[in-house]
């Protein structure tokens, strides 16, 4: 048999769904995939369940249906005060993950660098590579997963064509601060580079803090393309319901792409989406409180297991640094031993690492019901001799 791509066939299958299925096989609690375990909003999902029986079942624009777009734009406006024209600004796409790739697939050409941070999201390397993009990584070190000047210099070059940047960040739950985003935003102005903005997690920052859109600094409107995932804002991450947003010239690219990836995506769940973006402001702070209610109690979890949690700014996600068991292993082996042992079930944040990966912290998923967290950190304090 000839050989399949082989830039897709060096990679393995992704780490969420290898813990998720040996969760499964060893009956563990899964705090590994990041998804929520509860129902997600009734009226998003009774908006969709209309749609899908009374209104259009056949293929919407390209771009996404009106009324989600203008949803969009509206969106922006409340949240960020971004003017955006939801006809020549935004479009529609399955999934943050496919936006991510037809922004990738869209704008870079073979032999262009793309600056990726470290740890990064699954799904952007490889898309990278398969671009012919030329991969020029930053790394970011526990706890504060900052970068400086002197990282900048080095990842920057005049073939800088694209930068890919996640915020807030998976899975290192940070959030990025105002004097962080000015630095990044001197160097793809200075370097005349875009900026693919991966905003998944946009409404879930915990403490107060802003989520700021790097689209929103000076100069850098005509630069960035702003992603953001409906699975992410409503809970229901099954639905693949993501968007872009961006100026015109940059969107166009990208839509190029899209139209031969998926060309569009299903019109009830549009619906609902737009429905759902236009909920009130208390929807959107509720899912950041509720969510970082969940973070509290599992980090106390954590600690009373004995495990040392870092700060969790934002995400589903807590990172815990397993230095103090003295594991003789990495943190992969450490998952892997916590599965079967413990019957808990976590995710290695060295495998958002392709190089100078840390090998002693892991990352917990908190977005599921208190019980199960509970149970989680019970089972560990058992585990940790600690119960
Ligand atoms: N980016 C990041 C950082 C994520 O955590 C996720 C969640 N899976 C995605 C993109 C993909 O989002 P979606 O499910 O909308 O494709
Ligand atoms: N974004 C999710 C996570 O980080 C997983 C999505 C997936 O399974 N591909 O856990």
């Amino acid at each position: 048999m000839k050989a399949g791509n082989a830039i897709l066939s060096s990679y393995g299958t992704t780490i969420f769904e290898v813990m998720s299925r040996l969760s499964e096989e060893h009956g563990a609690i899964n705090l590994g995939q990041g998804f929520p375990d509860e129902r997600g909003p009734a009226d998003v999902l009774e908006a969709a369940s209309k749609a899908l029986l009374e209104g259009w079942n056949q293929y919407p624009s390209m771009m996404g249906t009106p009324e989600l777009r203008q949803a969009l734009a509206a969106h922006a406006r409340r949240f960020y005060g971004l003017d955006v024209d939801w006809k020549t600004e935004v479009m529609v796409t399955s999934g943050a993950t496919e936006a991510l790739t037809a922004c990738l697939l869209g704008l870079i050409n073979p032999g262009d660098e793309v600056v990726l941070f470290q740890p990064m999201y699954d799904s952007y390397l490889p898309i990278v590579r398969l671009a012919g993009g030329v991969p020029r990584f930053v790394n970011l070190t526990a706890p504060d997963w900052s970068f400086t000047r002197a990282d900048l210099d080095a990842a920057f070059s005049d073939k800088t064509k694209l930068v890919l940047i996640n915020d807030p960040l998976n899975p290192a739950a940070k959030v990025y601060d105002r004097a962080e985003l000015d630095l990044l935003a001197e160097y793809v102005k200075r370097f005349d580079a875009y900026v693919v903005c991966d905003e998944v997690y946009e409404h879930i920052v915990f403490d107060g803090r802003p989520h700021i859109p790097l689209m929103t600094l000076p100069g850098m409107r005509e630069r960035c393309l702003k992603i953001g995932s409906a699975g992410k804002t409503f809970s229901l991450t099954g639905w693949k319901v993501g968007y872009v947003t961006a100026a015109p010239q940059l969107l166009q690219p990208v839509a190029k792409a899209h139209q031969f990836l998926t060309f569009t995506t299903p019109p009830n769940l549009q619906a609902a989406v737009a429905y759902g973006l236009n909920k009130d402001d208390a929807y959107f702070s509720g899912l950041a409180s509720a969510m970082q209610a969940k973070r509290d109690r599992l980090a106390a979890g954590l600690e009373a297991a004995g495990l040392e949690v870092l700060p969790s700014a934002g995400t589903y996600f807590v990172v815990a640094d397993i230095r103090a068991f003295g594991f003789d292993g990495d943190d992969q082996a450490f998952c892997r031993w916590l599965v079967k042992e413990a019957g808990v079930t976590a995710i290695p944040v060295s495998a958002f690492y392709v190089e100078n990966a840390p090998a002693t912290c892991i990352r917990f998923c908190f977005s599921k019901k208190d019980e199960v967290l509970d149970a989680a950190a019970d089972r560990l304090k058992r585990r940790f001799g600690r119960g």
